[in-house]
Parts: C-alpha cells; sequence; structure tokens
C-alpha cells in the first residue's frame, strides 16, 4: 500500500538554504520544522525566515537587521553550480571587504570543462575577482570563486 506524506522545511528567504540540523531538512509538522529552525538562530522577521548567516545584529539598536538582498550574478552562479555541475557548493560571505566567496570540489572526471570555465565568467562578468582551481593528491579539484557582492 502506497501511502502519501508531506513533510515541512524551513527556507532562509535570502540565500534560500534549507534549515538543515545535521541530521534532518524536513519534519513532519510545520511547527516542529520552525522550532527546530529557531533552536539553530534562524530567526523570522515580518512573515519571512532567515538562516544565521543573512541577519546580523545592529548594536547599535540592537536588533537583528537583514542583509542585503543577493545580487542576481550570486544566485545565477550559486543556481549553475548546485543545479548544472551537482557540486557541493560552500559560500563564505566576508562582510568586511563585501565579497562572496564560493568553493567546489569536482573528481578527477568530472573537472571542469573549458566551456563551463567560461560560462562561469560570463556569469559573473563585471563581478568576478579571481577564479582558481587546485588539484589535490585524490585527483580531485577544489574550485574557488570570489565575487564582489
Ligand atoms: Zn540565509
Amino acid at each position: 500500500m502506497i501511502v502519501e506524506e508531506i513533510f515541512y522545511g524551513v527556507k532562509c528567504n535570502r540565500c534560500l538554504e534549507i534549515h538543515d540540523d545535521g541530521e534532518h531538512s524536513y519534519w513532519s509538522d510545520k511547527s516542529g520544522a520552525m522550532e527546530n529552525a529557531m533552536n539553530s538562530d534562524w530567526i523570522e522577521v515580518k512573515n519571512k525566515d532567515y538562516c544565521p548567516n543573512c541577519y546580523f545584529l545592529n548594536e547599535e539598536t540592537d536588533e537583528n537587521e537583514i542583509k542585503e538582498p543577493f545580487g542576481e550574478h550570486v544566485l545565477a552562479l550559486k543556481r549553475f553550480i548546485k543545479t548544472s555541475l551537482l557540486a557541493h557548493l560552500n559560500i563564505y560571505e566576508n562582510d568586511v571587504e563585501d565579497v562572496f566567496v564560493f568553493t567546489f570540489k569536482r573528481f578527477k572526471e568530472s573537472t571542469l570543462k573549458d566551456y563551463e570555465e567560461r560560462f562561469i565568467v560570463e556569469l559573473t562578468k563585471g563581478k568576478l575577482i579571481s577564479f582558481t582551481s587546485l588539484p589535490d593528491k585524490y585527483g580531485t579539484k577544489e574550485y574557488k570563486i570570489e565575487l564582489k557582492k
């Protein structure tokens, strides 16, 4: 017998990441999903949810402030890496220098083709600071892309 079950997760309205407590991303009820996100320092502001990377405490007003929305070039690159390259992506946001650092790995058989590298350069035109790759001893390559915000 097939049964259908609905699960709930909490997605950040800014970076579009889904809350993950290390074991689960989805819960069988909305309040469980919210409670777990809140326990990981997620916040809700005006019916929108934000992960800890997407807000900061303004020490003058003592209130949480949401960071500027992601630029289209940041979202486009993120989509390309996650959905076309299917790579596990880490994004580090440097608020002091207004820079995003993307890192991801590819295995030996699937290192980026020239056209994929050119596509990334085209996608981030005008915002690209650096695009480097480092091979390691296991044959994987780690790519690092720095972007202006
Ligand atoms: Zn976020």
